[in-house]
């Protein structure tokens, strides 16, 4: 057959996560919590299951747990939102990108990514009929966003940018000037935004996570996507949702209708529960993940590896340069076999990786005896 996605293959995640378990390796590659969500969130799902909610869930996710969604999201980045309007639950943020991806952009058009990027976009894109132009972070700014580079990019045929924060795999964060940037380079334009901030809760140093919905302007033309997976430590859980004016998220709904009707009931009966009774959870989490980074950064300290800044997620960047001259998928390979610690090759995230460069990513969402283990095979090198 004439295949639709010629450069798709097995995905990093899964190359990786098998090379750890052959080789009995500390997997620190692809990026889960090796540890379970709140006590009261498993309680929550035995008990939706066991009290009838088996069926299937209004198309766009059951009333409460969208409030919650809508109440969380106004305390937090100060935009109202219409839990009937405006809040669509999907399972996971896999399906909310490729829907909004789907909603609005037709064949022939241009999807803007900023390199290294999530690899779920851009097949998205191309089953789409359009085609993604990856313009690079500024890999020695902290892979901060080069607003010229992407106003460069922007032709005619241009229909949506893509832009995550907190940054997987860099750990980037935006700030309120990027917002800003990002407003003026779309306003009078028809280019959506789609914006991936599945780890909106893991945001260190204090800063505040800068959500698009933040900044009234770009609200106003966004999809915002955010996953529970990363919340609430149940990535196999797949919930996730979109936030977008009413317009938008009419659109967005006509493709999530037959893309996957609704998601798994009992797991939003039991979210919207936490959402409502243990709202600690997600304000604690920055704290929680940044002792996390942390603890492996001090673990790593004087190692071979040089650590670059992170701001958000659940990532730990790593030159490895000082170690080897070898490309970082072969990097990898040897790591996992030699060291017995696996990891993801950076260049995965991008098109055209750069040149030269000499970085793989780590995963810190671990226990901690799993992060010595790991530290302590890493500094053996
Ligand atoms: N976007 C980013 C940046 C991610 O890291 C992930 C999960 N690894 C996703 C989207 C997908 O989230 P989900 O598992 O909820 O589909
Ligand atoms: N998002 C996870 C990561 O970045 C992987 C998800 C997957 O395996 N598809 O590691």
């Amino acid at each position: 057959i004439q295949t639709k996605l010629p450069k798709v293959g097995t995905t990093i995640f899964t190359v990786m996560s098998q090379l750890a378990a052959e080789h009995q390796a500390v997997n620190l590659g692809q990026g889960f919590p090796d540890f379970d969500g709140p006590q009261a969130l498993r309680d929550a799902l035995a008990a939706a299951m066991n009290a009838g909610r088996n069926q299937y869930a209004p198309m766009t996710g059951i009333p409460a747990l969208r409030q919650q969604i809508a109440r969380k999201t106004q305390a937090l980045y100060g935009h109202a939102v219409d839990a009937d309007t405006d809040v669509t639950v999907t399972s996971g943020a896999t399906e909310a990108l490729f829907a909004a991806i789907a909603a609005v952009v037709r064949g022939g058009d241009e999807v803007i990514v900023l390199d290294p990027c999530y690899d779920s976009y851009e097949p998205a894109i191309e089953l789409n009929g359009a085609r993604a132009v990856h313009v690079p972070l500024n890999l020695a700014a902290d892979f901060a966003v080069d607003w010229q580079r992407v106003r460069d990019a922007i032709t005619p045929a241009t229909r949506m940018i893509i832009v995550n924060t907190p940054h997987n795999p860099c750990g980037a964060v935006f700030s309120a000037a990027d917002l800003d940037a990002l407003a003026e380079l779309t306003r009078d334009t028809g280019i959506f935004v789609l914006s991936d901030e599945v780890y909106e809760h893991i945001v260190f140093d204090g800063a505040a996570h800068q959500s698009v919905l933040r900044h009234p302007e770009l609200a106003a033309r966004s999809f915002v996507v955010s996953s529970f997976g990363k919340t609430y430590h149940c990535t196999g859980w797949k919930v996730g949702y979109c936030i977008a004016p009413p317009a938008l998220s009419a659109e967005f709904r006509k493709v999530h209708q037959y893309l996957t009707f609704c998601t798994f009931s009992p797991a939003q009966w039991a979210l919207a529960d936490v959402l409502e009774h243990l709202p600690s959870h997600y304000l604690d989490l920055p704290a929680f993940y940044q002792a996390k980074r942390d603890r492996f950064r001090a673990l790593l300290a004087g190692s071979k590896f040089r650590l670059l800044p992170v701001a958000g997620a659940y990532f730990q960047v790593v030159d490895y340069s000082a170690l080897s001259d070898r490309g970082d998928i072969e990097f990898s390979q040897w790591l996992v076999r030699e060291a017995g610690v696996a990891a993801i090759p950076v260049s995965a995230f991008y098109e055209t990786p750069p040149r030269d460069a000499r970085l793989i990513r780590f995963c810190f969402a671990k226990t901690d005896g799993v992060l010595e283990q790991a530290a302590e095979r890493l500094q053996r090198l």
